[in-house]
């Protein structure tokens, strides 16, 4: 539908939306697990060029390509003064706190605390698949992980998040086991060199397949998922000093159920929540993008243009095709 065109914030930005992801946290605000104000555009992961500043912006100009994480701190607080602004307490999120970019334009606030350059020749469609999902994968496997060359890793759910977990502690020299109840999402995962694929079936506790398959269990595992029931079986398949990082998001009775901490006491375990990634972070991990070690236009799957965004997140009510959908609001594209 059409709306009016957004208002720039003194200290913010109005973007042209160039490309911008469709990520699984959509589709949990479209089903009302995360309350919104509506109407509500959505869209979090997202790339395009500066059309508007404010006038209390000193670090961004019109015309500049630009990304933001989904999380923007208010830039003046203690944790985000100490580069920690994906648990920033007064927080915006586009496309949940206010409109997001399934749109073509776009109002960020804080642009100088939180929006990001990209070097040249990081493409728009490759920006945006960093946005939300590599970027979250690259923190709770480099920073919360702290995986080493030669570690086993376990990934249990091979979506957007856990395919980018794949590939980046691929870059780093770690061994990977992936688990998906899914054997296209697992294939996707052996291309991006998983070393050992375990299918999931519900009922079935996947630990001690990735137990045996680790040689004892991996040194760090992720629940890239979001479930009760994923969570506990990372948790129990992980060797003892393990760390267990929680990347899904946890929604209703998924949220308030137990880890199993018989094992996180007698095995030591490491619990790790993982939100995001801040801005300050980035430079790193574009350095590495942009050095070809890591290339995340790799996990995108499916670009679609503006009209078919809508479709891109009812279709999450099933199965989706592995990898990532990128929606591009100025593209003439319609498949
Ligand atoms: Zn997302
Ligand atoms: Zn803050």
């Amino acid at each position: 539908m059409d709306v009016p065109d957004p208002a720039c914030p003194d200290d913010g930005v109005v973007l042209d939306v160039a490309a911008t992801g469709v990520c699984r946290s959509d589709w949990h605000a479209w089903r009302g697990h995360e309350v919104v104000a509506l109407p509500h555009i959505p869209g979090h992961e997202l790339a395009g060029t500066v059309r508007e500043v404010g006038p209390a912006v000193s670090r961004w100009r019109v015309g500049q390509r630009v990304t933001v994480p989904f999380v923007l701190g208010c830039g003046t607080c203690d944790l985000c003064r100490a580069g920690d602004a994906q648990v920033c307490p007064d927080q915006e999120q586009p496309g949940f706190t206010m409109p997001g970019s399934f749109a073509e334009q776009v109002a960020l606030p804080r642009a100088d605390a939180n929006l990001v350059g990209l070097p040249d020749n990081l493409s728009f469609v490759a920006a945006a698949a960093l946005g939300c999902r590599f970027a979250t994968a690259y923190r709770a496997v480099v920073t919360h992980g702290a995986v080493r060359t030669g570690q086993w890793v376990a990934v249990h759910g091979c979506g957007g998040v856990g395919l980018s977990a794949v590939m980046i502690a691929k870059a780093l020299g770690a061994r990977v086991v992936a688990v998906d109840v899914s054997a296209p999402a697992l294939g996707a995962a052996r291309e991006l060199g998983a070393d050992a694929v375990v299918e999931a079936r519900v009922g079935v506790d996947v630990a001690a397949p990735v137990r045996e398959v680790t040689g004892g269990g991996p040194h760090v595992s992720l629940d890239a998922l979001g479930a009760a029931e994923v969570a506990a079986a990372s948790i129990r398949g992980l060797r003892p000093r393990g760390r267990h990082v929680q990347v899904g998001l946890l929604h209703g009775d998924d949220a308030s159920a137990a880890a199993p901490m018989d094992i996180v006491v007698a095995r030591e375990i490491a619990v790790l929540g993982s939100h995001g990634m801040p801005a300050a972070d980035y430079p790193a991990m574009l350095e590495l993008v942009a050095s070809g070690a890591l290339d995340a236009s790799r996990l995108v799957t499916r670009r679609i243009g503006l009209a078919r965004a809508g479709a891109a997140l009812t279709e999450m009510d099933g199965p989706t095709p592995p990898g990532i959908t990128i929606v591009e609001p100025s593209a003439i594209i319609d498949r």
